[in-house]
């Protein structure tokens, strides 16, 4: 399914004691309010305005239908009137669907010439809201509260980056990850309880031989090759001139494609360690799978791999660009601080400030022919890197908020795709933080997703969050992190 296919069911909480004639207005009003918070344009999935709530029957019998259906993707709850909590209880304690708490009301402001007790009676948000809330926090039910005017952009805006995650959540519980070859030899941190993440995830994380690529890529036509290429020109610049080496990862591009179609995988992970019988590790053949929306994780690392295809759908129609990354080294002059981002070969160029070149170079590691990669430099913009990281019992994603800038320098002997940033507070406190929480070398490096919402996934998915962001000091976050250990193993 594609983001815009998933729908949110709009459940509007009331009771029978203020008789037909309000319950009407308030029906009435809730499909009204879904009409033109889908003609916003701010949201990229669809309201669907379902029922005025009254009993307890008719409310989990609507969690129970939400449950069940696959287009729906969550739930948003609102109570125009005042809603007796305890109707709730039944349905709220079986929803397994993302909640997202909308306080609002339907008018903006307080009528002064019309305000009587009528009014009052027919609008009742402001204690109605505190009444759901409330059963909300008893029962402990993760939720997303969303509090502001109905027609407001900035309010339509946060339901709609809420809709991304949740449509996100969704994904995750449906994605298979296909892994050529094992983890890099040795290397702790991309390795994880696969177990664990299907339980928490979902994610169905299996291994093909790389041999069966191989034949794979064996059995690529020419002329699939030559549709391929034409796609190249149109996208990137030819900067070499050995046109085999392109034509090579075009063949392994297609072979990996129709591998991943077949099994229904929209992420995989590869290794320079495992290429048997292949010519060239994949490079120019990743990044414009990357490009086309399927997640990659290098040296084995499914998990990183995983959240690249996550971000990436749920940024669908977003143009900042999510990006598989890796830190590789600091500018640590006195003034100015910069981390340097790149891979041997494998960033995504939907992050690029102008238009990618492909180039041929030796790859130092592997003993394969020289590799065709795509060549850039990252655009300038508010970006987070994301990491998840198996802690023994439980997952932990942390988020780092950065500002990437055009690289300070050209660096024209660096064969590969790069991009500068400042990590948040500051390249040292950030960089302290980072290492205090266990962030691996390895990300997701997004310009379209924010901390906000990567919170918002990892309390669907139930999952330790941890955010580094301009007020974060080393002090508070290992006392955050100690406090968190305790929590989670009490869970
Ligand atoms: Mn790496």
């Amino acid at each position: 399914m594609n983001l815009k296919d998933f729908e949110f069911w709009f459940i509007v909480g009331s009771q029978y004691l203020y008789g037909p004639e309000v319950l009407d207005t308030v029906a009435t009003r809730a499909q009204e309010m879904a009409e033109k918070l889908n003609a916003s344009g701010k949201l990229p999935c669809k309201v669907v305005y379902k029922v005025t709530a009254k009993t307890n029957a008719e409310i989990t019998d609507i969690i129970r239908d939400a449950n069940h259906d696959t287009k729906c993707a969550g739930i948003i709850t609102w109570c125009h009137t005042f809603s007796p909590s305890k109707m709730w209880i039944n349905g709220l304690v079986n929803l397994q669907k993302p909640w997202c708490h909308f306080a609002t009301q339907y008018n903006r402001e307080i009528p002064n010439e019309e305000i009587d007790m009528d009014f009052m009676n027919l609008n009742q948000a402001a204690h109605g809201d505190r009444e759901h809330g409330f059963i909300g926090a008893r029962l402990r039910t993760p939720r997303k509260i969303i509090a502001g005017y109905w027609q407001d952009p900035e309010v339509q805006e946060r339901i709609g980056k809420w809709m991304r995650v949740a449509a996100g959540a969704a994904f995750s519980r449906s994605l298979k990850i296909m892994r050529f070859g094992d983890n890099m030899r040795e290397v702790a941190v991309t390795e994880g309880d696969k177990v664990e993440v299907q339980a928490k995830l979902g994610w169905q994380v299996n291994t093909w031989p790389v041999g069966e690529l191989v034949e794979f890529i064996d059995a690529v036509k020419d002329s699939e090759v030559d549709e391929l290429m034409k796609e190249y020109e149109k996208l990137y610049d030819f900067a070499t001139d050995n046109i085999d080496a392109i034509r090579y990862q075009a063949r392994e591009e297609i072979a990996m494609k129709k591998m991943l179609d077949r099994e229904g995988c929209c992420a995989f992970s590869n290794t320079f360690e495992n290429l048997y019988g292949m010519k060239q590790l994949p490079g120019l053949a990743s990044q414009h799978l990357l490009a086309s929306g399927y997640g990659y994780g290098a040296e084995g690392d499914w998990k990183v791999s995983g959240m690249t295809a996550i971000i990436k759908f749920m940024t669908e129609g977003k143009t900042g660009g999510t990006a598989f990354m890796e830190d590789y080294t600091y500018h640590l002059a006195p003034e100015n601080k910069y981390s340097l981002g790149a891979h041997m070969l494998e960033v995504c160029p939907s992050v690029a400030a102008g238009r990618p070149r492909i180039e041929v170079h030796p790859l130092g590691i592997g003993g394969k022919e020289d590799p065709a990669r795509l060549v850039f430099e990252g655009h300038e913009g508010n970006a987070v890197v994301v990491s998840l990281v198996d802690m023994g019992g439980r997952l932990r994603l942390i988020c780092q908020d950065i500002h990437c800038v055009k690289p300070i320098m050209p660096m024209p002997n660096l064969p590969v795709a790069r991009v500068m940033w400042q990590a948040m507070p500051n390249l040292q406190t950030g960089l302290e933080c980072w290492i205090l929480a266990g962030g691996a070398h390895h990300t997701v490096l997004s310009y379209d997703v924010d901390a906000e919402q990567m919170r918002d996934w990892a309390r669907i998915m139930n999952i330790e969050f941890v955010h580094i962001g301009k007020d974060t000091t080393t002090v508070s976050l290992e006392k955050d992190l100690l406090l968190s250990d305790i929590a989670w193993r009490l869970k």
